[in-house]
């Protein structure tokens, strides 16, 4: 379960933020999420409330948005989204294509008082 140690790293970034901002309380994380980080929400969410207690993430509501996979094909250049695992062009066939999205693992807003 690969979720706890992503969302240790979220909690350090939502501690930080929060310290800058000069929050008390975090209300509402959310998180932008590449679908080839294959993070189960579910998995996420329970991490997050298992970590996030005791610090100033708990009880926080974790919105999660999945950003789908694209890519770009390096014959024609024409861009797709990649449906699970084809990393093949939908135009031409070919094989060469470069992933443009889906990798990302950011937190978008962070709201609290
Ligand atoms: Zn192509």
């Amino acid at each position: 379960m690969h979720e706890l140690s992503i969302v240790e790293g979220l909690i350090d970034i939502i501690r930080e933020t929060a310290q800058t901002h000069g929050l008390n309380r975090v209300e509402k994380v959310t998180l932008r999420i590449g679908a080839m980080r294959q993070i189960v929400p579910d998995a996420l969410n329970f991490a997050f409330e298992v970590l996030g207690k005791g610090t100033i993430a708990e009880g926080a509501e974790v919105v999660i948005t999945v950003v789908p996979t694209k890519a770009r094909c390096g014959e024609c250049g024409s861009e797709f989204t990649v449906d699970d695992c084809c990393f093949i062009c939908t135009s031409c066939g070919s094989g060469g294509v470069v992933v443009t999205e889906g990798k990302e693992l950011y937190i978008d807003s962070i709201e609290g008082e």
